[in-house]
C-alpha cells in the first residue's frame, strides 16, 4: 500500500489549492477525487465566482479576504494568466439591508474604499441597472470575478508538476485512523497517511459522519443571458452587481459569452447526493427572469425575451451552517485529521488562503491566520438540540 505525508479527500475548490499548497512545501501528498475536477456536480460549477473584500457576512473575513486577493493575483502572475478580474462590484439596497449596512460596517472597521452612490447616480452611470429610489448603491473598485475552471485547472496541473499524486474519478469509500496512521479506503485502492485533509464540499457529510456536522446542501440555478441592449452589458462598462433583498447577482457579458445571473438566497435543499441533481427547469428561472426585468430590464427584454434570450443555464449546490460561516478545524478526536467544510455559497474567493491555514494546520499544527471565528469548537450545540 502506498503512503503519503498528507492524503487530502476532494480535490475541488478548497482541495486543489490544498493539493498545491502542501506540494509547495515538498511533503508528499496523494490527492484523491470522485470526479475530474473541475466538473459541473459540487460547488464549483459555473465559470466564475465573485472576489469582494468589504464583506457583509462578517467584518472579520476582511483581513483574509484581502490577503486573498494577493494571493489570487500573484498566482495570476506565476500560472501567466489572469485568474482574478478587478471589474469592480456595485451592491444595491436600502441603506438597512443587510448588504448595504454589512458592506458599511466592514469597509468603516477595516478601511475599506468603497464609493457611495444614489440609486439616481446609479441609473446615469449605469443605464442597465434601474434600482428603486430609496436603494444606495456601494461601488467597491478593487472587487472582480475569478475564473473559477482556470483557478482550479492550474492549481491541480502545478500541484501535480510539483510531485503530487492527484487520484482522480476514484470515489473515497471512508477512512479509519490506526496507531497514527490513516488508512483511505477508495473504490480501486487503498492508501496511507500520516495526516488527513477533507475537504469534501456537498459530500462532507458523508465523509465525516461521525462528525455529524449541521450541513444543509441546496441546489442553486444560474442562467447565462444574451443582453438585449449589449453595449450596457459589456465588460469595461459594468461592474458585478447584485441587488437586495434575494440577492439578486450578475456579472458583465464576460468575453462575449452571456450575462450570468443567480440569486444567493433560495434554492432547494438535496436530500440524496448519490442522485443526479435535477436541470434547471423552466419554474427554477421564473424568479431571475422577474427580477431581472424589474432591475436589469435591458437584459431579457419584454416577452418572449426569457426564450430567445437564453443562452445556458447550470445547477450548483451550496453547503451550509446553520450561521453561514465556514468551518476549518482539527477533528474534535483524531489529532491527524484535519477538515475544511460549510463554505455557504461564499468560499471560492478563499481558497488560495484557506488552502495555507489546511497545510499550517496540518503540518505545523496551527496557523498565523486569523481562522479562529471559523473553528467549529462549540458553535453548533444550540443546533443540535
Ligand atoms: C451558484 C454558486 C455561486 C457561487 N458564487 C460564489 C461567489 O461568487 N464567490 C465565492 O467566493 N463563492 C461562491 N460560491 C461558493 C463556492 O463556489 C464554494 O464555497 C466552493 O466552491 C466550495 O468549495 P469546496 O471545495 O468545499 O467544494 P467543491 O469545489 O465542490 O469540492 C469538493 C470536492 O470533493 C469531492 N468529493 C466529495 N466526496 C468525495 C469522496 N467520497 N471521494 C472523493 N472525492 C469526493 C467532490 O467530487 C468535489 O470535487 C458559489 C457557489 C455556488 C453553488
Amino acid at each position: 500500500m502506498k503512503s503519503y505525508d498528507v492524503a487530502i479527500i476532494g480535490l475541488g475548490t478548497m482541495g486543489s489549492f490544498t493539493a498545491l499548497e502542501l506540494a509547495r512545501r515538498q511533503v508528499s501528498v496523494a490527492g484523491l477525487d470522485q470526479f475530474v475536477p473541475p466538473h459541473h456536480r459540487g460547488s464549483h460549477s459555473g465559470e466564475t465566482r465573485v472576489f469582494r473584500m468589504a464583506y457583509y457576512e462578517h467584518p472579520d473575513y476582511v483581513p483574509l479576504a484581502q490577503r486573498s486577493g494577493l494571493l489570487w493575483d500573484g498566482l495570476g502572475q506565476e500560472f501567466g494568466t489572469t485568474l482574478l478580474t478587478r471589474s469592480g462590484m456595485l451592491s444595491m439596497g436600502p441603506e438597512e439591508s443587510e448588504i448595504i449596512f454589512g458592506i458599511r460596517q466592514s469597509s468603516r472597521l477595516h478601511n475599506l474604499e468603497v464609493e457611495t452612490l444614489s440609486a439616481a447616480e446609479i441609473r446615469s452611470r449605469f443605464p442597465a441597472f434601474q434600482p428603486q429610489d430609496d436603494f444606495v448603491g456601494l461601488l467597491e473598485k478593487t472587487a472582480g470575478w475569478i475564473d473559477a475552471d482556470a483557478s482550479i485547472q492550474y492549481a491541480l496541473q502545478q500541484a501535480k508538476d510539483l510531485g503530487a499524486e492527484l487520484i482522480l474519478d476514484n470515489p473515497v469509500l471512508g477512512w479509519e485512523c490506526r496507531e497514527n496512521q490513516l488508512k483511505v479506503k477508495t473504490e480501486r485502492e487503498n492508501l496511507i497517511a500520516t495526516k488527513l485533509i477533507i475537504t469534501a464540499g456537498a459530500w462532507a457529510n458523508q465523509v465525516l459522519r461521525d462528525l455529524g456536522l449541521p450541513l444543509t446542501v441546496k441546489r442553486k440555478v444560474l442562467a447565462w443571458f444574451d443582453p438585449l441592449q449589449p453595449e450596457q452589458f459589456e465588460e469595461e462598462k459594468i461592474p458585478i452587481f447584485a441587488f437586495a433583498p434575494n440577492l439578486f447577482y450578475g456579472f458583465p457579458n464576460i468575453g462575449g459569452r452571456g450575462v450570468k445571473v443567480g440569486e444567493h438566497l433560495g434554492g432547494n435543499l438535496v436530500h440524496d447526493l448519490n442522485l443526479p441533481v435535477m436541470p434547471p427547469s423552466s419554474e427554477d428561472l421564473d424568479s431571475l427572469v422577474e427580477t431581472a426585468s424589474e432591475v436589469v430590464p435591458t437584459l431579457i427584454g419584454p416577452p418572449p425575451g426569457r426564450d430567445v434570450r437564453l443562452l445556458r443555464t447550470m445547477t450548483c449546490l451550496y453547503t451550509l451552517t446553520p450561521d453561514e460561516h465556514f468551518i476549518i478545524d482539527r477533528h474534535p478526536r483524531h489529532q491527524n485529521v484535519f477538515f475544511a467544510a460549510g463554505f455557504s455559497g461564499h468560499g471560492f474567493k478563499f481558497a488560495p488562503v484557506m488552502a495555507k491555514a489546511l497545510a499550517d494546520l496540518a503540518l505545523d499544527g496551527t496557523t498565523t491566520l486569523p481562522i479562529d471565528f471559523l473553528r467549529l469548537k462549540g458553535r453548533f450545540e444550540k443546533s443540535r438540540n
